[in-house]
C-alpha cells in the first residue's frame, strides 16, 4: 500500500484534497442523518424473550473511509450490511465490540449503566488492533440517540433490559496482511430477559488448561472478536463431560469463566471475607461488572450497607492471582464459601461444582443459585443499573 506524503512527511492516512486542504472528517454525532422505517416491528412479550434473537426496528451505522474519514452517521432501518469479501474482518479477524445495557427506571426513562467505560474499552479495543481512531464521546451520544429512539423496545419488567451490541469491524477491501483502514462502526440492540430464569441452579465449570482463553501479551483484555472463537470448542468439549461452562486456566493460575470474570469469597479468621478476583494483568478482560462489584463490597459496611449483609462484617476485596491450589486449599479447609462470576449479560453467575483433573470442588449449596455475598452485590448493583437506586452517577439517564 502506498503512502500519500503531505508536506514531504509521510503519512499513511491524511491525505491532500484536490483543493489542497487535508481534511479527514472526525465522527461526529452532530451530523446523524435519521432514516427511520415506517414498518415497525411488533416487540415480542418480556417472557418469550430468548438472548439475542431478536432485533429493534434500527441500526445506527458509521463508514471510515481513509481519505474521507468518518461519514454521516445514520440510523436505519435494522438490515444486512453490504460488505466487499476480501475485506479484513473477513480474512483477519479485526472485528471488536462492547456488550451494554438499556434499563427502564421507575421513572419510565432509560438509562445505560457506566457507558463511558464501555466507550473507554471499545478505544482500547479497536486501538489494539489498528482500527481507525474515532471520538469515544460522539459514539455515546449516538447511542444513547438510537437508546431514546428505540425506547419501546427496553421491556418494562425487572431484571429485563435492551442489550446493546455495538461492534467496529475492518473493511479494507483487499487480501494483503495489513492493518484495515476502512472500517464500519454499528450498533445493534436486542431485548433480552433475565439470563437466568427464576429456579436457575448455580452452574458447574470445567477447568481447563490444554486450551488457554490468553496469555501474557495477547489479547485476552480487550474485547477483539478472536478471542471468543477459539472458545466454542473447548466450550463443547466441558458440555459433553456434564459441565455447564469453562473454567479458564494459565498453567495453574485461574483466569475468568466463559466470558465473565471470576470471584471467590473465603471465610478469613478474624470473621470477616475475602472477596478475591484475579488482577488485571493483560490476560483478564477488565469487566465493568468486576470493578463496581470491587467498589460495592469497599463501601460495605461504612459507606453503604449490602443488602442482606451485616453490618459487623467486612469485605476484604482483593485482586490477585488465584490458583486451582488456592481453590482446593481452602475447600479442604471449609473456608471456600462462595464462587462467582461477573458480566453484563449475567451481572453475577453464581458457580456450584469446579471439575478440575478428574475431581469436582464443591461450592456450599444455597437456596437460590447465590451465595449471601453474590446475592448482596446482584441486589444492589442491579438496583442502580435499573435506577432504584442512585450511586456515583453510574446510571447515567438518556433524554
Ligand atoms: C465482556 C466480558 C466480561 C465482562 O465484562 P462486563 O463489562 O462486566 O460486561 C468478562 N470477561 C470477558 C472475557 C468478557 O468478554
Amino acid at each position: 500500500m502506498s503512502h500519500v506524503h503531505v508536506n514531504g512527511v509521510a503519512n499513511g492516512s491524511a491525505v491532500s484534497q484536490t483543493n489542497g486542504n487535508v481534511h479527514r472528517a472526525p465522527l461526529d454525532a452532530s451530523r446523524l442523518r435519521l432514516n427511520l422505517t415506517d414498518t415497525r416491528k411488533t416487540v415480542p412479550p418480556p417472557e418469550e424473550l430468548v438472548f439475542g434473537k431478536t432485533y429493534t426496528d434500527h441500526m445506527l451505522v458509521v463508514y471510515h473511509d481513509p481519505v474521507t474519514g468518518w461519514s454521516d452517521p445514520e440510523i436505519k432501518p435494522y438490515g444486512p450490511l453490504c460488505i466487499d469479501p476480501a475485506s479484513s474482518v473477513f480474512q483477519y479477524g479485526t472485528s471488536c465490540f462492547e456488550g451494554m445495557k438499556a434499563y427502564l427506571g421507575p421513572d419510565g426513562k432509560a438509562r445505560l449503566f457506566r457507558p463511558e467505560q464501555n466507550m473507554a474499552r471499545l478505544k482500547r479495543s479497536a486501538e489494539r488492533l489498528a482500527l481507525p481512531a474515532f471520538e469515544e464521546g460522539e459514539v455515546l451520544k449516538l447511542i444513547k440517540k438510537l437508546v431514546t429512539l428505540e425506547a419501546r423496545w427496553i421491556p418494562a419488567l425487572k431484571g429485563h433490559s435492551l442489550y446493546i451490541r455495538p461492534t467496529i469491524i475492518g473493511t479494507r477491501p483487499s487480501i494483503g496482511v495489513h492493518a484495515s483502514d476502512h472500517s464500519i462502526l454499528f450498533v445493534i440492540m436486542s431485548p433480552t430477559g433475565p439470563y437466568f430464569r427464576t429456579g436457575a441452579k448455580a452452574v458447574s465449570l470445567l477447568a481447563i488448561n490444554d486450551s488457554v482463553r490468553s496469555w501474557p501479551g495477547g489479547t485476552g483484555g480487550n474485547k477483539v472478536a478472536t478471542n471468543y472463537s477459539p472458545t466454542f470448542k473447548p466450550q463443547e468439549h466441558a458440555e459433553k463431560l456434564g459441565y455447564q461452562q469453562v473454567l479458564w486456566l494459565l498453567g495453574e493460575k485461574i483466569t475468568e469463566v466463559g466470558a465473565m470474570n471470576f470471584f471467590v469469597v473465603v471465610q478469613r479468621e478474624d470473621g470477616d471475607l475475602d472477596l478475591i478476583t484475579p488482577s488485571l494483568d493483560g490476560t483478564i478482560l477488565p469487566g465493568i461488572t468486576r470493578q463496581s462489584v470491587l467498589a460495592l463490597a469497599a463501601a460495605h459496611p461504612s459507606r453503604s450497607v449490602l443488602p442482606g449483609l451485616p453490618e459487623t462484617v467486612r469485605l476484604h476485596a482483593h485482586e490477585r492471582e488465584l490458583t486451582m491450589t488456592d481453590l482446593k486449599a481452602w475447600s479442604a479447609e471449609g473456608r471456600l464459601l462462595e464462587a462467582f462470576g461477573t458480566g453484563t449479560a449475567a451481572i453475577i453467575a453464581g458457580i456450584g461444582r469446579i471439575g478440575f483433573e478428574g475431581k469436582d470442588t464443591v461450592l456450599p449449596e444455597h437456596e437460590s443459585s447465590l451465595g449471601p455475598v453474590a446475592k448482596a452485590l446482584f441486589e444492589r448493583v442491579t438496583d442502580i443499573q435499573e435506577g432504584r437506586v442512585e450511586w456515583e452517577n453510574w446510571g447515567i439517564v438518556c433524554e
